[in-house]
């Protein structure tokens, strides 16, 4: 059974929001709101700064807060691991959106919750998420945890890496290689 996961190279990522319009079109994302979005951060102080650069978007939680809170079963873990939203069974009651530690989903103007899917209808075809295809410098890195010689796998035992909220017991699937 894969275990997807994502790799973000916060090194390499330069925060041309290619990702985000990709997801857009790929994922018919309305105006508005977005899957996955840039975070930029400036740590330090003048003249000694930092910044770091992260795509960020669902993490597919291996112990996802959004699927336990939904009172309907339409927030639920599918293959791989990837936790999707099954449209006709979501009421629109915003509970998932209180319960996820990482702000992740959105109500979509036709009245149910969306995010991100990892692109699972692309996976499934054996493609790679659009995100993933469209980044020009190679931050994205898409694939099965489960796989030891997968490229995730692979930079998770070679690079150091954090997780966003580790402290929501969540088990995000989504690594920020420093
Ligand atoms: Fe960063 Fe790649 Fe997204 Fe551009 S497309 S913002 S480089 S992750
Ligand atoms: Fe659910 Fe939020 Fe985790 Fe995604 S990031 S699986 S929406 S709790």
């Amino acid at each position: 059974m894969p275990r997807f996961g994502m790799v973000i190279d916060t090194r390499k990522c330069v925060g041309c929001m290619d990702c985000v319009v990709a997801c857009q079109t790929e994922n018919d994302v309305p105006h508005g709101f977005c899957r996955d979005w840039i975070v930029e951060e400036v740590r330090g102080e003048f003249p000694v700064l930092s910044a770091e650069i992260r795509s960020e978007r669902c993490n597919h939680c291996s112990d996802a807060p959004c699927v336990k809170a939904c009172p309907t079963g339409a927030s639920h873990v599918n293959e791989g691991g990837v936790v999707l939203v099954t449209h006709g069974k979501c009421s629109g009651c915003k509970a998932c959106i209180a319960a996820c530690p990482y702000d992740a989903r959105f109500v979509h103007p036709k009245g149910y919750v969306d995010k991100c899917t990892f692109c699972l209808h692309r996976v499934r075809k054996g493609l790679q998420p659009g995100c993933v295809v469209v980044c020009p410098t190679g931050t994205l890195v898409f694939g099965d945890r489960n796989d030891p010689e997968s490229e995730v796998s692979k930079r998770l035992r070679t690079r150091r890496w954090k997780v966003n909220h580790p402290e929501s017991g969540a088990e995000p699937n989504l690594f920020f290689l420093r």
